[in-house]
């Protein structure tokens, strides 16, 4: 059979492809730690499960409205509201089946063919591919480790054609954990709108923020702003609800309706308990978020203090999200065993081989020179990890 060029288009996701090979090692009996996933493991709260159990025991159990119900749409507003202070209404807000599919219907309602859309490199694999999905041109932007993996204004401002779109802004972000500050913000801000370019700013990680660092939304800083910004988040990340697919938008009216048309014309709407189970978590008790966070923040620590006590690696303290992006470029050029290492990709090799410990390579997120471990693991095997690579590390010369 003949595929579709688009289909040729689109690689695996090297997450999931990196995990599946260690759980394969696992399989044959080979203990391997794996730093590559990108979910918590920690359960959903208990009252979210009862929420959507109660849900499905009322019948809860047919199609809703193809955007999600309203009542959930009321708690989004609510929540954008009260945590981020910037008003919409339901019309401005759309239900997805995971914050992936609330940004795939945004390029999908925004991006004509040869559309630019500005993506900050280190990037979350995913955003390239949905935008060459809708025959945009991802343009790559690179940030460096000295500038906290940021992008600037001025960095900005040059990679602005008369066919940018829109910005992509992840903050905190997937891969570093780097976060933006209010003043940061106001920086890109200014300059999107002086080009009259979109802000897609994908805020899944917002409760996840350590050392006292508040999370600032870019539609926050003023009117004009906001209707420029679209909003991405979701209950995945928070609440530990990965594999409950919910997300959402907020944005202008007219993007949110037309979003709303595409999503009526494949998905449908996200599946009906699991809005209940999201409803739950955005109104109910928020003592479990809290606690998670302590632990993420502890186990950063360990993550952290261990790679930067090994020789040849330097790593940015993340202020969020749950990853390291260890600088591993020392070791490239380095031999074991006759061959050479040259890149992140044959360095996550090695230490799948040598040391039974998975992570992704930096490449994959558009940061040659990298790798991205991340800790939603026990703390005693992110110890027993990192020893690991200390000791294979010790290896290359
Ligand atoms: C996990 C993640 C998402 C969305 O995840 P969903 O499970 O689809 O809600 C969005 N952006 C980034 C950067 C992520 O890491």
């Amino acid at each position: 059979m003949k595929l579709s060029k688009r289909a040729h288009m689109i690689k695996p996701s090297p997450t999931l492809a990196i995990t599946a090979k260690a759980s394969a090692m696992r399989a044959q009996g080979i203990d391997v730690i794996s730093f590559s996933a990108g979910e918590p493991d920690f359960d959903t709260p208990q009252h979210i499960k009862a929420a959507a159990i109660t849900a499905l025991q009322e019948g809860f159990t047919k199609y809703t409205p193809a955007g999600g119900i309203d009542e959930l749409k009321q708690a989004i507003c609510a929540k954008l509201q009260q945590d981020n202070n910037v008003q919409y209404q339901k019309e401005n807000i759309l239900v997805s089946c995971g914050g992936k599919h609330s940004f795939y219907n945004v390029i999908q309602a925004l991006i004509d063919e040869g559309d630019e859309v500005i993506i900050p490199a280190p990037y979350w694999v995913s955003y390239p591919p949905m935008v060459a999905l809708a025959d945009g041109r991802p343009v790559i932007v690179s940030t460096s480790e000295q500038e906290e993996f940021k992008l600037r204004p001025e960095t900005l401002t040059s990679a602005i054609t008369p066919k940018t779109k829109a910005v992509v802004i992840n903050s905190p972000s997937n891969p570093t954990g780097s976060a933006y500050t209010r003043t940061e913000l106001e920086g890109l801000a200014a300059v999107a709108l002086q080009h009259k370019i979109a802000i897609i700013s994908d805020e899944i990680y917002e409760k996840i923020v350590y050392d006292g660092y508040q999370h600032v939304s870019i539609a926050s800083l003023g009117d004009e702003i906001k209707t420029i910004t679209i909003i991405i988040n979701g209950v995945s990340k928070t609440y530990s609800m990965t594999g409950w697919r919910i997300g959402y938008t907020a944005g202008p009216q007219e993007l949110i309706a037309a979003m709303n048309r595409i999503q009526s014309q494949s998905t449908s709407n996200p599946t009906s308990f699991a809005q209940k189970g999201a409803l739950d978590a955005l109104q109910g008790s928020q003592q479990e978020v809290l606690e998670m966070v302590d632990e993420y923040q502890r186990r950063r620590d360990i993550m952290w203090e261990g790679l930067t006590s090994i020789k040849g690696v330097s790593c940015y303290k993340p202020q969020g999200a749950f990853y390291v992006f260890p600088n591993v470029a020392a070791f490239f050029g380095t031999e074991h065993k006759g061959g050479q290492i040259q890149d992140s990709a044959q360095l996550t090799a090695y230490l799948l081989e040598e040391a039974r410990v998975a992570a992704v390579p930096g490449v994959e997120f558009g940061a040659e020179g990298y790798l991205r471990l991340s800790y939603p693991i026990a703390p005693e095997t992110i110890k027993k990890g990192i020893q690991r690579i200390k000791e294979a590390l010790s290896k290359l010369n």
